[in-house]
């Protein structure tokens, strides 16, 4: 296992669409076991592909953080396919470091989602894990939580995230 290096806000690559991946090989089992270790190491809950540089549908949680003794997972191709109710929760993200504020999202999602043996699951997910999950898919669709924000909340961000961007945070 490796740790990569996670890409901050201002990389395109986090405003990218991320492909499919088609195939779970050795090149994908080995990126999730890196994506795991550099979670863990950078004391994430959650990290998607692209923030480590990789454009492909894939992310992987932390569970631990949200039941404890839960082994860390690997979610490919997850789509969020249906939604209910609403709630409110502060975020932060590995690739904005330093900042935090309330996001809305829907409360209860039902997604879908194949495992890391090639498994497909449908699941309903909510609480933290529909929280958590929201925020990592938003990666793979070239959305980050700030652009969840309020503009007027945004704007008083706005020099941060220049520095994030320039690198000098
Ligand atoms: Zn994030």
């Amino acid at each position: 296992m490796a740790i990569r290096k996670i890409i901050n806000y201002g990389h395109p690559y986090l405003r990218v669409k991320s492909q499919k991946v088609e195939k779970i090989d050795d090149e994908i089992r080995k990126l999730i076991e890196d994506m795991i270790e550099t979670m863990i190491d950078a004391e994430g809950i959650g990290l998607a592909a692209p923030q480590v540089a990789q454009t492909i549908s894939l992310l992987v949680i932390n569970t631990d953080h949200i039941e404890e003794g839960a082994e860390p997972e690997a979610f490919i191709n997850p789509v969020i396919y249906d939604d209910e109710g609403e709630s409110s929760m502060e975020e932060g993200c590995l690739s904005i470091p330093d900042i935090r504020e309330d996001v809305k999202r829907p409360e209860t999602i039902k997604i879908k989602y194949t495992d890391i043996d090639g498994l497909e699951h449908d699941e309903q997910m909510s609480g933290m894990l529909a929280r958590v999950m929201q925020h990592e898919v938003d990666h793979l669709n070239g959305v980050l939580f700030i652009d969840k924000i309020s503009p007027m909340k945004r704007r008083l961000l706005s020099k941060k995230l220049k520095n994030i961007a320039s690198g000098s945070n």
